[in-house]
């Protein structure tokens, strides 16, 4: 079967198989081998890798991973593309394709049965629409990763990448920042898909934490935290926390613990780091434990 990233290959197999795109699965597929030589490249794939693929397609970027890693899995969603995945893998003894939908796969009896429990290397070109329950669900399921290569709405690898001070920060950007480190390695725009998307996307890499950046007693508390001062981002922090129906303090006992964390009741959520989350969750634990 020929590169699938060379747009001339990719029309012949759609049309063989007269396969019609399906919005609600956010289908663009790569048509550009630049890209693809680029992700293969930073993520960094070696021939003792087992790789998960989330979303293969008609499997153009599978193709070069079961050229590179050790053993590849593809999770697949849209039935219509087992078939087509049948024929453009054929060539290869190393792949597995899973038809399922990713949210509903044991990644971890994955990890476990193909890789020995060891870490796993994640690469997808993700529909847009599901990207933060899937980078969530991986790591806050605990699912041995060492890294994941994604490619993301330019937007949301912007949100992943920044600190306090802009206005992409946000729950997304210290749950991300928490677990991985986020580079944005490449910029890939609309006329790479086919068909084209109306944004710009952008390849992000993640690399896990051997060890949190933070400390962190409660990190189920540290996330409630975020998360309500997110939730109303233009009220104080007092205000945000105040109004959680998850966060068991009264009003005196919030101020006490944004004083004890050193800076002003007045703050907002926004402008807190995560180090400065983490000690606000170890001061919050402490609280609660003594009540
Ligand atoms: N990897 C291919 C490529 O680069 O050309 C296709 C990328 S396309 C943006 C996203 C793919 O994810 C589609 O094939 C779509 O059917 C699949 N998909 C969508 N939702 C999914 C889900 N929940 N689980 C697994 N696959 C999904």
């Amino acid at each position: 079967m020929a590169t699938l990233g060379i747009p001339a290959n990719t029309i012949a197999v759609l049309q063989k198989y007269n396969f019609n795109f399906q919005k609600k699965f956010g289908q663009n597929f790569l048509i550009d081998t630049h890209v693809l030589d680029k992700i293969i490249e930073e993520s960094r794939i070696t021939k003792e890798d087992f790789v998960l693929e989330i979303g293969p397609g008609i499997g153009t970027m599978t193709q070069y991973l079961c050229e590179n890693a050790r053993e590849v899995a593809a999770v697949e969603i849209d039935k219509n593309l087992i078939p087509i995945l049948a024929d453009t893998l054929s060539a290869y003894d190393n792949v597995e394709v899973i038809n399922d939908d990713i949210l509903k796969v044991d990644i971890n009896r994955l990890a476990q049965e193909k890789n020995g429990g060891k870490p796993i290397k994640v690469v997808a070109n993700l529909p847009y629409y599901i990207t933060t329950p899937i980078i969530m669900g991986l790591f806050e399921s605990h699912v041995p990763i060492d890294s994941i290569t994604i490619m993301v709405q330019k937007e949301v690898a912007d949100r992943m990448q920044v600190g306090p001070g802009t206005k992409d920060y946000g729950a997304l950007s210290l749950a991300v920042q928490y677990y991985a480190k986020p580079e944005i390695v490449a910029n890939v725009p609309p006329n790479c898909f086919m068909p084209r998307p109306n944004v710009g996307s952008a390849v992000i890499r993640l690399t896990r934490h051997l060890e949190p950046p933070v400390q962190v007693e409660d990190e189920k508390m540290m996330f409630r935290l975020i998360r309500a001062s997110f939730n109303q981002r233009r009220k104080t922090l007092a205000n945000g926390l105040g109004n959680a129906p998850d966060i068991p303090l009264s009003k005196e006992q919030i101020q006490e613990s944004i004083l004890e964390l050193g800076v002003p009741v007045t703050i907002r959520g926004e402008a807190l780091t995560l180090e400065q989350f983490a000690a606000l969750s170890n001061i919050v634990t402490a609280k609660l434990r003594k009540k």
